[in-house]
């Protein structure tokens, strides 16, 4: 039996630090954190939605009364399911790094809301993001709302008598990844560094940054590690991550090598041993963004065409290869 249930709500992990889990941590189903040392608290991320997120910051005060006031939030990343709830912790010093904080004015909630709006006029990507998304959380209405305070590099937070360490280590999902480590509790938030039983996206890139915040996190004297999706796990999860990401680079690299485009790799690349993760349509973005790193090309921003022509080829994948029985069994290429 595993040490953490996964279970919808807020999880008590022991000396003032608490999860909140969004079974099952599927597109924009995220986790976020509490680190509470006497009357101070630090919330890590907000939800997708108004509603997620109000739920969510009435059961922290319920089961915490410092919680009744939030002096400060950090924001892991700049993606919705992470952000998209400031609007209601507004009053607090909202921290992110100086990228994730440039990327929230490039995307903010009120484009979501239109793209979501308009997703049967803007082809099969707006569908896709429809279809994961759009359908299931509330857009309208939110507000973007921005960091007040931004870093790079590292800040450390004490909360209480408690240190809390903010290491930039992206871009790698993102632009501006943040993990925040709480030593004494042997604890990480990682944000979307890491994604538990399910496909992670490299966003971003490069792909040596991303293991290298995973080998980071191996390196420390770490128990219990909360991902940005998916249960609470321990190394043994960030090992996983590892795995993946070892894996997938060498066999995109083989197929690079050989002339295949992106997208052929993308199919063609055998991906039994994770047939039980989550979301493997997100193949088709890692590939994209590897082939990339292959051609030499630095992180550059992907406009939202680019982003709509990859949220495109992940519904066709979807349909095409996870299907409506969920499993990776058809090979289209043998
Ligand atoms: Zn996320």
């Amino acid at each position: 039996m595993p040490k953490w249930q996964y279970t919808k709500g807020l999880h008590n992990i022991g000396g003032g630090l608490w999860a909140w889990l969004q079974p099952d941590g599927s597109w924009g189903w995220s986790n976020a954190g509490l680190v509470v040392d006497g009357d101070q608290t630090l919330l890590v991320d907000t939800l997708f939605d108004l509603k997620l997120t109000q739920d969510m910051l009435d059961a922290m005060r319920a089961a915490v009364p410092a919680a009744k006031h939030i002096p400060r939030v950090v924001n892991t990343h700049n993606n919705g399911d992470h952000v998209f709830g400031n609007q209601l912790v507004a009053d607090s010093e909202i921290i992110a790094s100086k990228a994730c904080a440039e990327e929230m004015d490039q995307r903010t909630p009120e484009m979501t809301a239109e793209l979501s709006r308009n997703h049967t006029k803007l082809g099969p990507g707006a569908l896709f993001f429809y279809e994961m998304m759009g359908s299931k959380f509330k857009f309208e209405g939110i507000r973007h709302t921005p960091p007040s305070r931004t870093f790079e590099g590292r800040l450390d937070l004490k909360v209480g008598d408690k240190d809390v360490h903010l290491l930039e280590v992206g871009p790698a999902h993102t632009r501006g990844d943040v993990i925040a480590w709480v030593p004494k509790d042997k604890t990480v938030f990682t944000g979307d560094i890491l994604f538990m039983n399910g496909h992670p996206v490299l966003w971003a890139g490069p792909v040596a940054n991303w293991i290298k915040a995973l080998d980071l996190m191996l390196s420390w004297d770490v128990e219990t590690v909360v991902p940005g999706h998916g249960p609470i796990t321990d190394k043994a999860g960030v090992q996983g991550m590892r795995d993946y990401f070892v894996y997938i680079h060498d066999e995109a690299r083989k197929r690079f090598d050989a002339g295949l485009s992106a997208q052929d790799a993308a199919w063609d690349i055998r991906m039994d041993g994770w047939s039980h993760w989550l979301d493997g349509e997100r193949i088709v973005v890692n590939v994209h963004s590897l082939y990339r790193e292959f051609q030499g090309k630095s992180y550059v921003q992907r406009d939202e065409g680019e982003a709509m022509m990859l949220f495109g080829l992940m519904r066709k994948y979807k349909h095409e290869r996870c299907g409506a029985c969920g499993g990776v069994h058809e090979h289209k290429h043998e």
